[in-house]
């Protein structure tokens, strides 16, 4: 490595969120290093993200992140500006069926998309069904564990039918993308370094000072950037300022699995991804004529907290598999359930009501861009963006706190509150307390 002590700041992470900070700050002026402790970048639960980018969030103020970074998407060649050796990742636009349900949360993603201007279109049961001829539209609400005698038993209720988004989709390869950032960053400037881990925040005074890697090398920054992903919080507890967050990070044990692709579907233009709260499930196609299924973590399934880690059961279980894909068979009759499963099993670095927080924190100097909650892959971009603006205001002396930042989408022109993802703030009681954000 060249000179460290020329550093201005070290972004601790090149996932997704640590790549998009690291190329904001470059293009700020910025010298900085991204350090991460895997072999290359997006290697850690970016790696396993689905990649949805969709826009239907519980508030208005993560819908109109997710349109703003949806634009980011749209445009990625040029917002990179540069062209990476291995290609760039793409936004596949398939648009996104959201099945309604009972749950309450419809009627605030219609208000948001109306104040946002985001068009969508919306379909009772009888056009869900012409629309989306490989779905059963029967009404289930609510999703039950397969081992629950009433799995699988109507409600009873005429379909509510779905929401059609068109401007969702998911990106073809996450670790791509992450590959584009990072060579966008390098183009500007930008260090990265992998197989380097953080073994301590260096502080002086009330002050960040730099890192000390395992190694056993100190390296000097003013600005140092938690984008730790599931590590956050070990991270933060090197910085010693998670005791004086009111909103923490945990990381959450997620399964989602493959089957194949159900044949009526193929050719289909709508359902090839789409989102049901009736019975509990996401999907979208998936590379090799498959079906991924996820979990959009109904109240009947409980949440699987890790204290480590780099300690977790890396295998898909029976009993989640079946919860899933049984649940995608009640709205996919046809979806062949192979014998054996297969997935991945990663994790969400999750805060208490699902929302990140994009903050600095009680260290001077050290900031935060964790809690991403399984649902902030589509925000990278902006988040990059959200995060250098507020490192650069608070390092000029404002106070952050007092004062939240704001930030203007280029693509909207909407202001963009960072008080919003605040570490102190109260718990955000519209959220979906869900991967929905
Ligand atoms: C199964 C799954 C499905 C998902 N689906 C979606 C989706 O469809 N849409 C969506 O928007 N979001 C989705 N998400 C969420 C999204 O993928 C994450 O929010 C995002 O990838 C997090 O990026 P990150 O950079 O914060 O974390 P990571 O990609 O985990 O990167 C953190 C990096 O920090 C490094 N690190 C940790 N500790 C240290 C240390 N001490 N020193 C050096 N390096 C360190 C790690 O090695 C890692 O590479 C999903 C997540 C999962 C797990």
């Amino acid at each position: 490595m060249s000179n460290e002590s020329q550093l201005d700041a070290i972004v601790i992470g090149a996932g997704i969120i640590g790549a998009a900070i690291t190329l904001e700050l470059t293009r700020k002026g910025y010298r900085t290093l991204s350090v991460d402790k895997l072999p290359a970048a997006g290697y850690g639960s970016t790696s396993n993200s689905c990649a949805i980018v969709r826009t239907h969030y519980s508030t208005l103020d993560g819908t109109a992140l997710a349109w703003e970074s949806y634009h980011h998407w749209m445009n990625w060649g040029d917002y990179l500006g540069f062209r990476d050796e291995r290609g760039l990742a793409r936004l596949i636009q398939t648009g996104m069926v959201v099945v309604r349900s009972e749950a309450a949360m419809y009627r605030q993603h219609l208000l948001f998309h109306d104040e946002l201007g985001i068009e969508y279109l919306e379909w009772d049961g009888p056009t869900l069904r012409a629309k989306v001829p490989f779905y059963d539209v029967t009404a289930y609400y609510p999703p039950r564990r397969p081992e629950d005698a009433s799995f699988g038993t109507p409600s009873g209720k005429e379909h509510p039918g779905a929401i059609f988004l068109p401007h969702a989709g998911y990106v073809n390869d996450p670790q791509l993308a992450t590959h584009n950032l990072q060579r966008a960053a390098e183009a500007a400037g930008a260090r990265f370094e992998f197989n380097a881990e953080v073994s301590e925040i260096r502080r002086h005074g009330g002050r960040v000072r730099g890192v000390r890697l395992k190694d056993g090398r100190t390296l000097d920054a003013q600005v140092v950037v938690n984008a730790a992903g599931p590590h956050s919080a070990v991270v933060n507890r090197l910085a010693g300022v998670d005791s004086e967050m009111r909103v923490g990070t945990r990381p959450l044990r997620k399964e989602v699995h493959y089957v194949p692709f159900p044949a009526r579907g193929r050719g289909e233009p709508y359902g090839r991804l789409a989102s049901d709260q009736d019975v509990g499930v996401y999907c979208r196609e998936e590379a090799g004529g498959l079906l991924l299924v996820g979990s959009v973590d109904p109240k009947c399934d409980s949440l699987q907290w890790v204290a480590d880690p780099d300690d977790f059961d890396r295998e898909v279980t029976e009993a989640q598999w079946k919860a899933q894909v049984y649940r995608m068979a009640l709205r996919i009759p046809d979806l062949e359930i192979p014998n054996r499963t297969k997935g991945i099993v990663d994790l969400y670095d999750a805060t208490e009501d699902w929302i990140p927080i994009y903050d600095r924190s009680g260290l001077d100097g050290f900031y935060m861009a964790v809690g991403t909650s399984g649902n902030q892959f589509k925000n990278a971009p902006m988040v990059g963006r959200l995060m250098a603006e507020l490192i650069a205001a608070c390092e000029l002396g404002h106070n952050h706190d007092l004062e939240p930042v704001s930030v203007r989408g280029p693509f909207t022109g909407r202001d963009l509150n960072l008080g919003f993802y605040s570490r102190n703030r109260e718990i955000h009681k519209d959220s979906s307390f869900s991967v929905l954000g």
